[in-house]
């Protein structure tokens, strides 16, 4: 039996209101407390790069210097990995419940200086004071206190076997979420009794070293956190390291590939955490408004700077019209400029050469032939701005539907059925998330089943926790962060009987 045709809900209109209701000026005001420079830290001290050189860390708000941060070579580097293996015989014994204790500590003074470092993040990365307040820092000590909660159940993760440490693990992060990279990756780390060598991205290396005077604070023992700072070739020293047991690794997928290649045959182990290109798909039957909303957090939180970004909007063909004029509607209130203000939205671009790769690519969708929407919006005459941009009229070759562009930039395709949705949402190199949005539990449990993403968000997106894996399939990369299964990446497994 057919059943019979939706008709397209009516579009409302749009309530115009002009510049009647202009917000005031709401600028963050608690201070930073940024060193002007910073040195290396390893072994629980400061020490001055043996490199005896420097790189200056701008802020892509207004292009100001922040501080001045030491260059790792492979000496320094060296130098963390014999600290972080004379801290591990004795870190790795200590029982669980004492570890937790370390873990917690961190948690509850990253909860005390929550603003000083969100404060410090947006300045930093550029990204809205609104999300490093509301979700990066609380996402950030959430991790340590769940891994605290971790540290003394290691017998009970897999029933018969106990887990144990791997040794020193050498970890490199990228600039979108700094500091919850560094907490995704250190927590599990700790929690099962590895010591570590970490080195954030070149661009915003300034939480991790006011992360360190946290270690400090809390007591750990020196050497069990090491944390060195450079660019890609401190972090191709570190992965190199012969002392590492284990390589984590987030960032793209072309440095993740070429350190798999460097890695094979050494023996150590290996997590990627790589890009995406996530299609957020939306059927005839979704709630619309709550849809509406779930693809503009989908793309435009962190200014798109996301792994698993909502950056393929898929829409069913009878209502593309009506979600378009929606999302056309809701893009011009979105708030775009100083990340330091309260009310905004879209922030700065990371860095000039990020701001570059979007202007690229947006030009070549719109040389391909797609149709490119921008609500009208004043960008601050300094810093890296880029407006939030949509693209409709895409067709899946077009370099816009199959490239990350790490930006705020949507594209949108169409489809009549769900087998079509699920071959054009699975026609990318990438595998990290994807999003369905309608009203039928079937069809989210079949689209979840097909969907070749680590994670599908059902009516929502963006949702994170630390006891949910978070992870990639094909080129999106392997391995999982949080929850049981990420514990299970920094660990080796032992009988028990
Ligand atoms: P990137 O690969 O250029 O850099 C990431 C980190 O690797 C930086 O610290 C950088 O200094 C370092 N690096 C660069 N070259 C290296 C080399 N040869 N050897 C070792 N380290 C090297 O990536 P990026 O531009 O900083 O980050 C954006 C990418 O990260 C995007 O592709 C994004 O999707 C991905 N990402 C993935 C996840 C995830 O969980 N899957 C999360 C965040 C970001």
């Amino acid at each position: 039996m057919h059943s019979p045709k939706r008709t397209a809900r009516p579009v409302a209109r749009e309530l115009l209101f002009g510049n009647l209701w202009e917000y005031d000026a709401a600028p963050e005001s608690s201070p930073a407390f940024i060193d002007a420079s910073y040195g290396l830290f390893i072994g629980g001290k400061w020490v001055a790069p043996k490199t005896r050189k420097t790189f200056d860390s701008i802020s892509p708000r207004n292009e100001e210097k922040l501080s001045e941060i030491a260059l790792a070579g492979a000496a320094d580097v060296d130098a963390a990995y014999q600290a972080a293996a004379k801290a591990f015989p004795a870190w790795s014994k200590l029982p669980g419940s004492e570890r937790a204790k370390y873990l917690f500590r961190i948690a509850r003074l990253l909860q005390d200086r929550a603003r000083e470092f969100a404060v410090a993040e947006t300045l930093d990365g550029g990204k809205p004071i609104k999300e490093s307040r509301d979700f990066d820092l609380p996402m950030a000590a959430a991790h340590f206190f769940y891994h605290a909660g971790w540290a003394d159940k290691l017998n009970y993760v897999t029933p018969g076997r106990v887990l144990e440490p791997l040794g020193v693990v050498g970890q490199v992060i990228p600039w979108n979420f700094p500091l919850l990279m560094l907490a995704w990756k250190l927590a599990p780390a700790l929690a099962t009794g590895n010591t570590v060598v970490i080195k954030p991205a070149e661009t915003t290396s300034i939480t991790a070293l006011k992360f360190a005077s946290i270690l400090q604070d809390a007591g750990l023992p020196p050497g069990v956190i090491n944390i060195v700072t450079g660019a890609g070739d401190t972090g191709a020293a570190v992965v190199n390291h012969p002392l590492a047991a284990k390589i984590a690794f987030t960032g793209s997928t072309a440095v993740g590939k070429s350190i798999q290649r460097a890695l094979a045959g050494t023996g150590k182990r290996l997590t990627l955490e790589l890009g995406g290109k996530a299609a957020n798909i939306v059927f005839e039957d979704a709630p619309i408004d709550q849809a509406v909303e779930g693809i503009i957090n989908g793309i435009f939180f962190n200014q798109g700077h996301v792994c698993c970004a909502g950056s393929r909007l898929l829409v069913q063909e009878s209502i593309a019209n009506q979600v378009l004029s929606k999302l056309k509607i809701r893009m011009k209130s979105l708030r775009t400029g100083d990340p330091l203000d309260k009310n905004t939205d879209v922030g700065a671009i990371n860095s000039r050469a990020q701001l570059d790769r979007i202007h690229e690519l947006v030009a070549s969708g719109v040389a391909e032939g797609a149709e490119l929407y921008q609500p009208v919006c004043e960008l601050p005459h300094k810093g890296f701005y880029f407006p939030p941009t949509l693209f409709s009229k895409v067709s899946q070759s077009h370099r816009i539907a199959r490239d990350e562009i790490f930006g705020p930039v949507l594209s949108i395709l169409t489809f009549r059925t769900p087998e079509e949705a699920i071959e054009k949402a699975n026609n990318t190199h990438y595998g990290l998330s994807a999003g369905v949005w309608t009203d039928k539990g079937s069809l989210i449990l079949k689209m979840s089943n097909e969907l070749k993403a680590g994670v599908v968000w059902a009516n929502s997106y963006n949702k994170f926790d630390p006891s949910s894996p978070f992870g990639g399939y094909k080129e999106s990369g392997f391995g999982r962060e949080g929850g049981k299964q990420g514990l299970l990446d920094y660990a080796k497994l032992k009988a028990t009987f």
